[in-house]
């Protein structure tokens, strides 16, 4: 049975005063209340110190946005697994859209920092998702489907519980604009087999596949109730501790 995994992406949002404004607003509502399932937020770096120490007797998870695929050394500006490690943060999504658009990062070069993730015992979430374009031209399934082979060739499917995928349309980040309950389900369930495919059917069913892309408290029901789909990645909804909180009540 798979944990449903509820995230929150802070982006380049909520410094170390805000953050712990926020996170604390988090806790404070759950005060007292258990969740079966799994809650993650991933803030900047810079507030990631802040957001563990307001999370320490809950059981919120903390992650990071990015990690270097080195150990340690001369890579100015980059942070280690072992220095996230060190904070106790569990998860760190890796291949955002943002980054693949902004930064330039390809295939290849996310594939080497979800190989260091897991080879340092941490949770990868592995974003793919297609352009509107692709989706226009009916090639939304081949873009993922590269997108995905290029890491799953290299990470082994002993990995399979601690592989995260979340299925981003880069047309729904963001945008306010989501992919329908079906769409989501069909890409999801398209994400799964490939993975089958790849290494076989019992690992893939211990695959979570989040989704991501303007979910919020309004359409997460609909979302989270498809069989494929194992939760949220969210960046929007989760700078407001409420709409964060319903969607995790709602899962
Ligand atoms: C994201 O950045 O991963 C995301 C899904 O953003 P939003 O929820 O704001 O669309």
């Amino acid at each position: 049975m798979r944990k449903i995994l509820i995230a929150g992406n802070w982006k380049m949002n909520a410094g170390p005063t805000e953050a712990k404004v926020l996170a604390d607003k988090m806790v404070e509502i759950w005060k007292g209340k258990e969740f079966s399932q799994e809650a993650l937020i991933c803030p900047p770096y810079v507030s990631l110190p802040f957001v563990v120490k307001s999370f320490r007797d809950s059981f919120f998870k903390t992650g990071a946005q990015n990690v270097s695929n080195e150990d340690n050394g001369a890579y100015t500006g980059e942070i280690s697994t072992s220095m996230l490690k060190e904070l106790t943060c569990s998860y760190v999504i890796l291949g955002h859209s943002e980054r693949r658009e902004y930064f330039n990062e390809t295939d290849d070069f996310i594939a080497k920092k979800v190989l260091k993730v897991l080879d340092d015992n941490m949770r990868p979430i592995l974003c793919v998702g297609e352009k509107l374009e692709d989706r226009k031209a009916n090639n939304h399934q081949t873009i993922v489907k590269n997108q995905l082979k290029v890491v799953l060739d290299q990470v082994d499917k002993s990995h399979a519980e601690n592989f995260v995928v979340a299925y981003e349309p880069v047309w729904a980040i963001g945008t306010g604009e989501t992919a329908s309950p079906q769409q989501a389900q069909d890409m999801h369930e398209f994400i799964r087999t490939f993975i089958a495919s790849e290494w076989n059917a019992e690992t893939a069913d211990k695959v979570r596949i989040l989704y991501g892309g303007s979910m919020k408290p309004g359409n997460a029901e609909e979302l989270l109730s498809q069989s494929d789909v194992d939760g949220g990645l969210i960046g929007g909804a989760s700078l407001k501790a409420d709409s964060f909180s319903e969607i995790m009540t709602i899962a």
